[in-house]
């Protein structure tokens, strides 16, 4: 059972997110509950402010330390050696985000999501409450909302239920260090392309080859980085 937490300043944005078929199905499951949580409820003066004015200057604003610190302690512990959640900030300062650290975050049993908004957050947040900083890639984004989906629709399809055909996952694009080759349905002649003859011939064997030469041949000519980085060759 994998708990996610989302702190957030727009937590409607996840509403019709949440309810989508994928993650209903982790849910029902009893493998996955996620809540996104209103970092405004920890704010304490009139205004319900989150950020202020950065020191020493700049553009924009900075997302302030007591409310966020408050939320990530209230919901998953004071960062100490031994606390259970792992509390994660969405930042394009973090280690790009890959589907090894995906099945690390599937493992474990609650995961804290910040996303941070406006210029980011205040460092101190990131040193007394957070345990790590992931990213999207290296793009900047307006919010932390939309690469916490990404996370969490990555994770989810790890765990028990989400997925009608487990197998799908085994097969996936970065399983073994290799894409996914290319996949086919029907029509068998579309605009007078023709879906390969060995997927019709219906010779197991055969197709698995096929499939294993594809991926091989579409991840040296696309992602040499993964062959380099010890995927699996054609031996
Ligand atoms: N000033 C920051 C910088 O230059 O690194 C960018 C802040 S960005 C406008 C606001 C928030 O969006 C960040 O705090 C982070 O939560 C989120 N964000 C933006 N790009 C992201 C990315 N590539 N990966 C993960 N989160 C991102």
């Amino acid at each position: 059972m994998l708990r996610i937490d989302v702190i957030t300043i727009f937590p409607e944005l996840f509403e019709p997110f949440l309810s989508t078929s994928l993650l209903g199905a982790a849910g029902r499951a009893g493998g996955l509950e996620v809540e996104a949580r209103d970092l405004r409820e920890w704010t304490e003066d009139r205004h319900r402010t989150v950020d202020d004015e950065p020191y020493g200057g700049g553009p924009g604003m900075v997302m302030k330390p007591e409310p966020l610190v408050a939320a990530i302690e209230a919901i998953a512990g004071p960062k100490e050696p031994g606390r259970k959640a792992r509390v994660v900030l969405l930042s394009p300062q973090g280690e790009r985000l890959d589907q090894e650290k995906v099945k690390e975050l599937a493992a474990g049993s609650h995961l804290v999501l910040v996303c941070g908004r406006y210029e980011g957050v205040d460092q101190r947040v990131i040193d007394l409450a957070v345990d790590e900083e992931i990213s999207m890639g290296d793009y900047v984004l307006s919010g932390g909302e939309v690469p916490a989906m990404a996370v969490i629709e990555a994770v989810s399809r790890l765990l028990p239920g989400t997925l009608g055909n487990p197998e799908s996952a085994r097969t996936e694009s970065f399983e073994g260090g290799v894409l996914e080759g290319p996949q086919y349905t029907r029509p068998a002649v579309f605009r007078g392309r023709q879906v390969p003859e060995v997927l019709r011939s219906g010779d197991h064997g055969a197709i698995a080859r096929w499939r294993r030469e594809r991926a091989l041949e579409i991840t040296k000519r696309r992602r040499p980085d993964l062959v380099a980085a010890g995927g699996e060759d054609e031996s």
